[in-house]
């Protein structure tokens, strides 16, 4: 089985581990930090609450609720659909793009900043060699997964090659190494998946470092387009409460523990609210579109979304 697929089916947790994380997730955002990580805590309490007169929903829009992330992963799969409807499957693929591997959480940010950067400059180098990189086009998702020493041996075999390579020394001044990386959809009409693939390469040289997998694979058979970037958008945005590992007896997922999230969700937080520092995007040239690195329209349609009387957004 496919890696990626495998993975996806099998960090799909219930809504109640991931309630239950969640709370971890809070309990330790409030406890022993700095009022960062208890402005976000709050923010996280009071999702999901009702104004008793107006019946308003308030949502807390945080990448570290789980139930916000997968509404906005909901409405960009939906975004997606509306661009991308009518385009081909083989035109378009899942990069992901492994950007480092700092062993201090807070040098998250700038990992990311520097990969959006380094993306957005390697497709205008692109183009300026071939207009056929004109019409490529891309929307995306920063990612960071801790670890820790023990569970290296026990991750599939590309990323502990790539740690061998480039991971930091392990573990020196900290507990967690961060893996971090970006998922990435991109729509090339003109450029087939392994040019994508060797430019990318010629950025991100590294064994390893950059995987894409073409929709047009059979794992995608019979999924019409819409669902193809329903299942992308929603793995590049998977909330996760752990990592898969692979002992004697299969695979099992570790759960991260909740106080390096919170260190992560507190560093994020501490440059900037909501998803806006996940996300890359870039639009084809001449395209009438906005621009993208404005993110006011992600929460448009937030506010439609209701509790139902089981707890679950609907
Ligand atoms: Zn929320």
């Amino acid at each position: 089985m496919n890696i990626s697929t495998n993975y996806y089916q099998k960090t799909q947790h219930s809504t109640i581990e991931l309630e239950n994380a969640r709370a971890r997730l809070v309990a330790a955002l409030r406890d022993g930090r700095g009022e960062t990580s208890k402005a976000l805590a709050r923010r996280l309490e009071d999702c999901g609450s009702t104004d008793k007169w107006l019946g308003n929903t308030w949502y807390c829009r945080q990448p570290a609720c789980f139930r916000c992330k997968r509404i906005y992963a909901r409405q960009q799969a939906k975004a997606l659909q509306t661009r991308f409807a009518g385009i081909a499957k083989c035109d378009l693929s899942l990069v992901t793009i492994l950007l480092g591997v700092p062993s201090d959480v807070r040098d998250i940010p700038d990992v990311w900043r520097k990969g959006r950067e380094a993306l957005r400059n390697r497709v205008k180098a692109m183009r300026r060699e071939s207009v056929r990189w004109n019409d490529v086009q891309l929307t995306g998702w920063m990612e960071a997964d801790p670890f820790d020493a023990a569970q290296v041996p026990l991750m599939q075999s590309r990323m502990r090659e790539y740690l061998d390579e480039n991971g930091p020394p392990l573990f020196f001044d900290s507990d967690a190494g961060w893996i971090v990386h970006m998922h990435v959809i991109v729509h090339h009409p003109r450029v087939d998946w392994q040019g994508v693939r060797d430019a990318l390469q010629r950025q991100w040289p590294a064994e390893h470092a950059v995987d894409v997998q073409p929709c047009s694979q059979a794992k995608y058979d019979g999924q019409s387009m819409d669902v193809a970037l329903f299942t992308t958008t929603n793995y590049a945005l998977k909330s996760t409460i752990g990592r898969m590992l692979y002992g004697e007896q299969g695979g099992a997922i570790d759960t991260h523990p909740a106080s390096w999230m919170a260190d992560l969700h507190t560093v994020i937080y501490s440059t900037s609210s909501g998803f806006r520092p996940w996300r890359v995007v870039m639009d084809k040239v001449g395209s009438r579109t906005r621009s993208h690195d404005e993110d006011s329209e992600e929460y448009s349609d937030l506010e439609k979304y209701r509790w139902n009387r089981f707890g679950n957004y609907c």
